[in-house]
């Protein structure tokens, strides 16, 4: 059962993902403020540029925006991928390991978590050249299910949904109103009304997130005009049955692309904007406070408090294996939203 503490140091695994630098950065010769040392540690500002800086074969001077202080911070997670470490890379070091306890009955998650613009729908849907985390899942989990179709069968449905204003809409059946939670006492946390499409294979899956993304809620902002103010949740149920006693398993694994985690107030809105921010925040909070309080080893985790951790409840606890990628960009640019995030990241990381 999910919600437990035992064993939350095997549970939970905390991953960065730096991006490689953008053509806007890129013009603005903007200092590198993420050093990845090797696979496990990076130097948040550090104290002297490691490398050279080239753009277009010449090397760039390096301007330091924001004239202060370097913090050289040195962080040490499950796993850091650097601006070269494709989609496939990221898999290999997430969520690959998390079938095998899928199959064993684990409720497994994935967040990307991170700022607008820091490659977390990069990396959980990538693109047709570059499939993200959630094809690669999807295939490994069919190649995972044929080895085990001997001893059992399998019924795989999916649900795509977005959280939106601390409201709950389905993106493969646009709609205005708003799904409900229940709870089940067989099935767990269940949004009620939700149609799961059944899939047979990871290439069907493809179209159907790219129509369910096009559903997504987006608002342009000052801050960035790609903003994306939704959290977006894909879901996959595993029913097994075990072909000599009958038994009936479910499992859920869940792959969630936050919505940025940049404040509110940075993005200067106000009105309907502005408490769309605080809505994100609400989530985004309550997820780092359910894992905080999980870390601590609390009696109560606060699930109640938001949405996303209602919805979640039963997919992050001791017993569930739970992934959170952390997004950011490298540059300068973003420094105060790299900062942030990497200080979310590791007090994940300390569970
Ligand atoms: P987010 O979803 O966090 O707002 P995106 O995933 O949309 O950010 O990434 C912003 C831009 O950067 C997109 O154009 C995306 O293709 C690009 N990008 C992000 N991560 C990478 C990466 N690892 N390699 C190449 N391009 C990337
Ligand atoms: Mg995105």
């Amino acid at each position: 059962k999910c919600g437990s503490t035992q064993n939350m140091a095997a549970n939970i695994k905390v991953v960065v993902r730096v991006r490689p630098l953008n053509e806007k950065e890129l013009d603005l010769n903007s200092r590198v403020v993420v050093d990845v040392v090797d696979d496990k540690m990076l130097v948040f500002d550090p104290k002297e540029e490691i490398r050279p800086f080239f753009y277009q074969g010449v090397q760039q001077p390096n301007k330091n925006f924001l004239k202060r202080a370097n913090k050289e911070l040195k962080f040490v997670f499950d796993n850091v991928c650097g601006q070269e470490a494709s989609n496939k890379d990221v898999f290999e070091t997430t969520t690959k390991d998390m079938l095998a306890a899928l199959m064993e009955g684990y409720n497994c998650s994935v967040f990307v978590y991170g700022a607008t613009g820091a490659g977390k729908t990069f990396t959980m849907i990538g693109s047709n050249e570059h499939p993200g985390i959630t094809y690669l899942t999807m295939e490994h989990l069919f190649y995972t299910i044929n080895q085990f179709e001997k001893e059992r069968e399998f019924d795989i449905g999916v649900s795509y949904i977005e959280v939106y204003n601390e409201n709950v809409y389905d993106l493969l059946k646009p709609s205005k109103t708003p799904l409900q939670l229940r709870e089940d006492s067989k099935y767990g946390v269940m949004v009620a009304g939700l149609t799961l499409n059944n899939i047979k294979t990871a290439r069907e899956l493809l179209n159907m997130l790219e129509n369910g993304n096009k559903n997504r809620t987006q608002h342009p902002t000052d801050a960035n005009a790609e903003s994306s103010r939704s959290h977006a949740v894909f879901q996959v149920y595993v029913k097994m049955r075990y072909k000599t006693s009958s038994q009936l398993r479910l499992v859920k694994l869940s792959m969630i692309d936050l919505a940025g985690s940049e404040r509110a107030s940075a993005t200067g809105c106000v009105g309907e904007r502005f408490k769309e921010g605080a809505n994100i925040n609400k989530s985004l909070l309550s997820l780092g406070n359910c894992i905080n309080k999980l870390a601590d080893g609390s009696n109560y985790i606060p699930y109640r408090d938001s949405k996303l951790t209602r919805l979640l409840k039963d997919s992050l606890g001791g017993n569930c294996k739970t992934v959170m990628i952390a997004n950011v960009s490298p540059s300068s640019v973003s420094y105060e939203d790299s900062y942030n995030t990497l200080k979310y990241a590791a007090r994940a990381n300390k569970i």
